[in-house]
């Protein structure tokens, strides 16, 4: 627990000052720790004078001067970043309970795997008969998540789940397109992930909002009164944001397809699902996978994202290019595919994230998957039976891999969920997802996923519990958190409407 022996600084939000970063909290930047002519090591000099790096890259590109790049020592760059990887929240440190975006541990053997130079040193453009392995890979991953999804296609192009949801919805357009119907709407529930109505926005479709009933899930009566000849598609989270499973989604797909419309799930999020249910099975037409979530590759800033989408053999032509196919000389990206969407980005996808993913699959193997996702579940099931007195969950149905709990510190305490959350960082533990879903007013989203421990969950249980004495007795306490991290609030909008993205020296 936080006591005040364990604050160690409290720091004030800076003054935003246009085109100055101002060091936090005594870390300087790595280009006012420069003094000129320091150096780290690099062997005895060459004779002519030239750096060393020249031997590698060619004389002709190597610089003899670089106007302002800072001079350090080999210690000295090290213990700068070391320091900096220190300020932060890391889920290799701390638990990470962020709903419906699954921070699970990154297991070790996926970046061994992915450091293999066979893998690691591979330019993207090898020419195919030079990368065979690569390609199988790539292959036997398709293989693998449509086994998992149960669909009959997969593309590893897209490089975040909201991609995937981009690539699914240009999918659909050009699919009605191709039978002659323009079709423009496409159905969301009010529980969606905000990037659902942004990637339809995107896509050129005008979004319908479908009402979930008062238990928390999709009526299929709802979906009936809604789908009309112009509507496209539903894209559809299952388990919904509220945690919990939609037990009408076959009804709901197949009263979408007798319109001639199509069922998008968006599986980011398959921590409940994994070797379990598959999205095939209940009606899915378009199906997206987010690895850097369900299959434990590293997340957001800590690496780039991946975003497979699977689907059934009626879409398979218009899936991105480049699809591979495996030809008499082995594996090719194919050229000739005219009714292709055509291509998202540049190469193959985020190669070492497949690498990653495809290894933790292995690793598990298909019980091992099950497992995991029965874990999660009860992980998630377990904490909101202990928190259940103080923090209540917003529905009454069973939670899969998440619970979304609520309070009645606002009332009592005027303690805001935002309040509650900056003071769990006190107690060493990552803010739960808040105000999310929507339809929960001050919803704390939680997802413990299926590799924390038995005590770890018991701390998180021990540390809200105090959080909400503390509110009732001394809320002021809780207001002025957090307490212990390098710097305690920042101005959440002032960054995002002024950033200042680039550092410019102080003038002599
Ligand atoms: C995280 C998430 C997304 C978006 O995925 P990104 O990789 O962040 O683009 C979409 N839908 C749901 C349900 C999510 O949890």
């Amino acid at each position: 627990m936080a006591t005040a022996g364990t604050i160690r600084h409290i720091a004030a939000a800076p003054e935003p000052r246009p085109h100055r970063i101002e060091p936090v909290a005594g870390v300087p930047l790595i280009f006012e720790l420069s003094s000129d002519g320091r150096r780290g090591a690099d062997g005895p000099p060459r004779p002519d004078g030239i750096a060393r790096g020249a031997d590698i890259l060619g004389r002709e590109l190597c610089r003899e001067d670089l106007p302002g790049f800072p001079e350090l020592s080999e210690p000295q760059v090290l213990r700068h970043f070391l320091r900096l990887s220190q300020l932060n929240f890391a889920q290799a440190l701390q638990f990470y309970p962020l709903g419906s975006c699954t921070m699970k541990y990154n297991p070790v053997l996926n970046e061994e795997m992915a450091a293999l130079p066979g893998f690691a040193a591979l330019h993207p453009a090898t020419p195919e008969h030079l990368a065979q392995g690569a390609l199988e890979l790539m292959e036997r991953m398709e293989a693998a998540l449509a086994e998992i999804t149960g669909m009959d296609a997969v593309s590893l192009a897209p490089a975040a789940g909201a991609q995937g949801e981009l690539t699914g919805l240009l999918m659909i357009r050009a699919f009605h397109r191709k039978r002659g119907e323009h079709r423009h709407k496409v159905i969301i529930p009010d529980t969606a992930h905000g990037t659902n109505p942004a990637s339809c926005t995107l896509a050129g479709f005008q979004v319908i909002v479908a009402k979930s009933n008062n238990r928390g899930f999709l009526e299929a009566a709802e979906i009936r009164r809604l789908a009309s000849d112009d509507v496209a598609a539903m894209m559809v989270t299952n388990p919904n944001t509220l945690g919990i499973f939609e037990p009408e989604i076959r009804e709901i797909a197949t009263t979408l397809h007798e319109k001639g419309a199509l069922l998008y799930l968006d599986g980011a999020n398959m921590n409940a699902l994994l070797g379990v249910a598959k999205p095939g099975d209940m009606g899915a037409d378009i199906v997206q996978l987010n690895l850097h979530k369900t299959f434990s590759t590293p997340h957001g800033g800590g690496g780039p994202g991946a975003g497979p989408i699977g689907v059934k053999r009626h879409l398979e032509p218009l899936l991105p290019m480049p699809r591979l196919a495996r030809t008499g000389d082995g594996l090719r990206f194919e050229t000739n595919r005219p009714d292709s969407i055509g291509r998202l980005r540049s190469y193959h996808g985020n190669f070492g994230m497949l690498v990653r993913a495809y290894a933790y699959i292995l690793a598990l193997g298909g019980d091992g998957l099950a497992q995991a996702s029965r874990l999660a579940i009860l992980g998630a099931k377990y904490l909101r039976k202990r928190l259940e007195e103080k923090f209540p969950s917003a529905t009454g149905e069973p939670s899969m891999h998440e619970c979304v709990l609520t309070h009645d510190l606002e009332k009592r305490a005027d303690v805001s969920t935002l309040e509650i959350a900056k003071r769990l960082l006190d107690f060493g533990i990552h803010p739960p997802t808040i105000y999310f879903p929507l339809v929960v007013p001050g919803a704390l989203m939680i997802e413990p996923t299926e590799t924390e421990s038995r005590e770890i969950l018991d701390s998180f249980v021990t540390a809200m519990e105090k959080i909400y004495d503390e509110a009732l007795n001394d809320p002021e306490l809780v207001k002025g958190a957090p307490y212990s991290t390098v710097v305690s609030r920042v101005d959440e909008a002032e960054a995002a409407r002024h950033p200042i993205l680039r550092w410019q020296p102080k003038e002599k």
